[in-house]
């Protein structure tokens, strides 16, 4: 039996299953660099290494010795199914008959990326900037079609010493399509632990980043709040409508709400000339959703918009009342369909920044 172990990123993130098969193997096969993850688990036992770049060999390996009848652990870092050992094993395996195969999945840099940054991830793509077995024309259009889709993106293997040109492309694509102010996550592991830094796009250079840093890319909503970095999921938060909202959207509904720049409202602008104050009580309150620049006020527990300036912009009420009419017919529709609410928020929101 071969076992494809993964033994995550580190050697306290493995998983209890990883772990016993390590312990129970009588040979372990493993690129150099991973056999001191692991050396509590191995002593008194067969260890083979061979060096990056001899995957095929390795695995070749793993199948004689399991052939000879011994219980075999082809360690991979990270998961074996992502840009790990279990690929490559079963590119060989065909040539071989009767040899008995299980995969153990591990914490791959992504998960372990995330889980230090935040919860920066919601739908994901995960791109390896390597070239050296895909062609980089590939590579380049799947970055293209992930911020199409608005997806965040984790890179791996971003650069080494001598191959710089994909990290270089793809930063251009990534200016070219998202925000410069988009959120942006470092983790780059080292051999006395890992480093963990926030940025953006725009300030995001090859100079932080090396082989072993996984790169997060945010999304149109991904906000950085108190040194985390979070994607919202769009939960409905519970709340009561103030009295002057519900006295607002009455108006609103029998269509006769102000349209654009409120001049003369005593408070006008609440927030900077010029703003569309179609909204002036925005509908999806509160969307949790700092993106845009609300934020909750601490001790009092209460949603602030203060710093939100995308509902008073013509665009964004354009998207807003193309299809609100549709969701909201009484003022009691407001809290009732809140999910669709937060729904058409996120359309809107994807319609007016990307
Ligand atoms: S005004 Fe902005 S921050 Fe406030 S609820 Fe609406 S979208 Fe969210």
């Amino acid at each position: 039996m071969i076992s494809v172990v993964g033994i995550g990123p580190s050697r306290e993130d493995m998983t209890l299953k990883a772990l016993n098969r390590i312990e129970d193997a009588d040979v372990i096969i493993s690129y150099k660099k991973y056999v001191k993850y692991i050396e509590d688990l191995i002593q008194g036992k067969e260890v083979l290494t061979k060096g990056m770049g001899k995957e095929i060999e390795r695995a070749e390996l793993a199948v004689q010795e399991s052939r000879a009848g011994k219980k075999v652990a082809l360690i991979s870092s990270g998961d074996p199914g992502i840009f790990g050992m279990a690929n490559v094993l079963f590119t060989i395996l065909g040539k071989y008959e009767d040899v008995e195969v299980e995969v153990i999945p591990g914490v791959t840099a992504v998960n372990y990326a995330a889980s230090l940054l935040g919860a920066p991830l919601h739908d994901f793509v995960v791109i390896s900037l390597s070239d050296l077995l895909t062609p980089l024309s590939e590579i380049k259009n799947k970055i293209i079609k992930a911020c199409e889709g608005d997806f965040i993106i984790a890179f791996y293997n971003p650069l080494s010493k001598t191959r710089k040109k994909p990290f270089q492309e793809a930063l251009k694509i990534l200016k070219d399509n998202r925000r410069l102010d988009t959120p942006v996550g470092l983790v780059k592991s080292k051999d006395d632990g890992v480093d963990v830094k926030l940025t953006t796009l725009e300030d995001l250079s090859s100079e932080e980043i090396d082989m072993s840093t996984t790169i997060l890319i945010g999304n149109t909503m991904t906000y950085v709040d108190d040194g985390r970095m979070i994607t919202p999921r769009g939960y409905v938060v519970p709340y009561s409508l103030h009295p002057l909202a519900v006295d607002f959207y009455e108006t609103y509904i029998a269509g006769e709400g102000v349209e654009g720049p409120n001049l003369s409202c005593e408070y006008y602008p609440c927030h900077a000339h010029p703003q569309n104050c179609t909204f002036c009580y925005c509908p999806f309150y509160p969307c949790g959703d700092q993106s845009t620049g609300g934020h909750w006020i601490k001790e009092k527990g209460v949603w602030s918009c203060e710093d939100c300036r995308w509902i008073h912009e013509d665009e964004t009420v354009q998207c807003i009342q193309g299809k609100l009419s549709s969701l909201v017919e009484n003022v009691d529709d407001l809290q009732d369909k809140k999910k669709e609410l937060l729904k058409l928020r996120r359309e809107c929101l994807r319609d007016t920044r990307s």
